[in-house]
């Protein structure tokens, strides 16, 4: 018998992307019975499910951030254990994005979807590495799927940081960065280049930092930036959510030099708008050539794309004579690098 095609049981709903046979949403955007959830930025875990699916990180941060609103009842599923949820089989495998962001693997009848959530292939030391899961119908992200969009190294970002800080010892560097993921890997990634003067830190991003070395994710001297005197943050890194570093919480620090991390920083005119001094171009998205290579590594015949800048993305498909369709599910928009305002992605 011929498997079923993936679009016979996985469909797209105004509530999410549905897999019928196993009676579940993935990342639904609404309350439902029952969630498979990626990860735990806001846009893909929504609060009030009945019952949650997810990787025991991924969990943890729901609940810190949800408190009750994580979920009723709560499954924990390690990397790569099968189970079994009414019709289908499904697993978990990383997706690289952030602390436990996973891909999820569903099978049906010998035919086979995954779902990668937000993903991207640069090395993070604080989450496991994306895995490529060969399948029939790949669903994708493209939060930056056209050509422009080449991420460099992060290393190489780092370096122009670190150049800064050893050129302005007297000013302070005020980061902006999300508080789930790019707070943690900008401190692992200025540990591994040698910066290990204590960071100081907004009061927002604390707690998801706790739950990362709740995981064995080491992230060093960290300090509250809140609290601290000016002169104490002279010569200081301080990481900051996007939107303090504008404002008056940041005018107070010793001549800021506002920096931004985020894949949007390759756009000048994005950087400009945002008052941001030193651009950052890091981010926990694949980009272009990784969006190619990870749908060549994968095999599939088709793509699915949940959101981003899909019109390149399926031309680019049609030339190498994939199949690309567009779900346009509405409420996705990463919350680590949310699309810049007019819809310039
Ligand atoms: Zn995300
Ligand atoms: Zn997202």
């Amino acid at each position: 018998m011929t498997p079923p095609h993936p679009e016979t049981w996985l469909t797209p709903m105004p509530a999410g992307l549905y897999c019928a046979p196993g009676g579940f949403f993935i990342d639904p955007l609404r309350p439902v019975d029952r969630a498979v959830i990626t990860h735990a930025h806001s846009d893909h875990a929504r609060p009030g499910h009945e019952a949650v699916l997810a990787t025991p990180p991924t969990l943890a941060l729901m609940r810190a951030r949800l408190g009750h609103g994580a979920g009723a009842t709560q499954q924990p599923l390690a990397w790569g254990e099968r189970i079994r949820i009414n019709d289908v089989t499904v697993w978990l495998e990383p997706a690289g994005h952030v602390l436990g962001s996973a891909q999820v693997a569903i099978e049906y009848r010998g035919s086979r979807a995954v779902v990668s959530g937000d993903y991207k292939r640069q090395p993070d030391l604080t989450c496991a590495p994306f895995t490529p899961i060969p399948c029939d119908v790949f669903v994708t992200e493209a939060t930056f799927a056209l050509p422009v969009f080449r991420h460099p190294p992060a290393s190489g970002e780092i370096a122009k940081l670190l150049d800064s800080v050893g050129l302005f010892p007297e000013r302070t560097h005020v980061v902006g960065c999300y508080s789930l993921g790019k707070t943690q890997r900008l401190i692992a990634l200025l540990r591994q280049a040698g910066w290990h003067d204590p960071i100081y830190m907004h009061g927002a991003l604390a707690p998801m930092c706790d739950i990362y070395e709740a995981y064995g994710i080491k992230l060093g001297d960290l300090r509250p930036a809140t609290v601290a005197a000016k002169k104490d943050l002279v010569g200081r890194i301080v990481l900051a959510p996007p939107s303090a570093i504008a404002d008056r919480w940041a005018r107070r620090l010793a001549e800021p030099v506002v920096c931004m991390a985020s894949g949007w920083m390759r756009v000048r005119q994005r950087a400009k708008q945002g008052g941001v001094e030193l651009p950052l171009v890091i981010s926990d998205h694949a980009d272009w050539d990784d969006l190619n290579r990870t749908i060549d590594e994968v095999g599939a015949p088709e793509i699915w794309i949940t959101h981003g800048s899909e019109d390149a993305l399926i031309h680019h498909l049609a030339q190498r004579n994939l199949r690309g369709r567009a779900l346009r599910l509405i409420g996705y928009g990463d919350e680590d690098d949310p699309a810049p305002p007019g819809g310039a992605a």
